[in-house]
């Protein structure tokens, strides 16, 4: 029996239209407009794309965005200056550096000068410190799109056997930890994991975040897994951005499975904003 599918574009669009009435509320209430800072270094194309996207998002729930653009070969005390001045301004709630920054530049110390209670985005060494604790405000916003989406859909995660394969700072580690948090046992996988097949094939729960089209096979999913896919690739001469998954394979032995695009992909933006609101609502002054 085919899988049944975890609809992450209709959620991210309750949860946007959530984070309006809130936004509204924090406006009449308090007389707070919740405010994200992001800062773009470069041209990347994908980057350009978005935060552009994540402006547009944050104006169509009420709230202000500022995109601050920086030239590629902007230098490191430039990057963290501006950090550093956004974090004194009152009226930014939240601010965000698009990842990946320019090669030459030393991205973990960029983003841990984000102030803790303004980082939304949730990858500075602090946060990251917090969520390794427990007790993180701000979780990064794709791993957080993911037990979201897990949590609204009813479905279990304490001690559910989880796999996650990949294990960068954005997606991989924090998928992991916040499953952990919620009581799952983990396993992380990674380029030097040996018999990957073997390893997913125990998994209740598979995560994806490896950046490569369809390399998790359909065969390797045990029978009513739940396979989460954050891959998003572009593959020449198909016309649609594929996963890490191979999604007609894998959706005839999972019992819930995303689509990409349309699953995590869209949670991600979500997110954000939810955190950007909860930032303004719980350290505005
Ligand atoms: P990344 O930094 O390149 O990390 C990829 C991870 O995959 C690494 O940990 C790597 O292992 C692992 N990996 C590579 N080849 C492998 C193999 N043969 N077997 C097992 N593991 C392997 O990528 P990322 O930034 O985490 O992104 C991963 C994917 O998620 C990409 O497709 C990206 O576009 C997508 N993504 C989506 C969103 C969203 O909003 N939906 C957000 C972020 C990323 P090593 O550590 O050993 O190198």
């Amino acid at each position: 029996m085919a899988a049944q599918l975890l609809d992450g574009l209709t959620l991210a669009k309750e949860i946007r239209a959530d984070v309006a009435r809130q936004v509204e509320r924090l406006k009449s209430e308090r007389g707070i407009t919740p405010r994200l800072s992001v800062i773009l270094v470069g041209d990347d194309p994908a980057s350009v794309t978005y935060t552009r996207m994540k402006k547009k998002a944050c104006e169509q729930a009420g709230m202000i965005s500022d995109l601050i653009e920086l030239p590629a070969d902007s230098e490191q005390e430039t990057v963290k200056d501006l950090i550093r001045k956004l974090n004194e301004d009152k009226t930014v709630h939240g601010i965000m550096v698009q990842h990946p920054v320019p090669k030459h530049l030393d991205e973990l110390d960029i983003l841990s000068t984000v102030a803790v209670e303004k980082d939304v985005d949730g990858i500075s060494a602090m946060s990251l410190g917090r969520l390794v604790l427990g007790t993180a405000d701000f979780v990064s916003c794709t791993p957080l799109g993911i037990v979201t989406l897990m949590e609204r859909y009813g479905l279990e995660i304490k001690g559910k056997e989880a796999v996650v394969v990949g294990r960068s700072i954005i997606l991989g580690k924090p998928a992991a930890l916040a499953l952990l948090e919620r009581h799952a046992t983990v396993t992380i996988c990674h380029s030097r994991t040996q018999n990957l097949p073997d390893v997913v094939a125990r998994a209740d729960i598979v995560v994806a975040a490896i950046g490569k089209p369809e390399f998790i096979k359909g065969d390797w999913i045990k029978p009513g897994a739940v396979v989460i896919d954050a891959g998003y690739n572009k593959v020449e001469g198909r016309d649609k951005d594929v996963g890490d998954v191979e999604f007609e394979t894998a959706s005839q032995r999972a019992s819930w499975i995303t689509p990409v695009p349309g699953g995590v992909g869209p949670m991600t933006i979500a997110m954000l904003l939810q955190q950007t609101v909860k930032a303004a609502e719980k350290y505005a002054h």
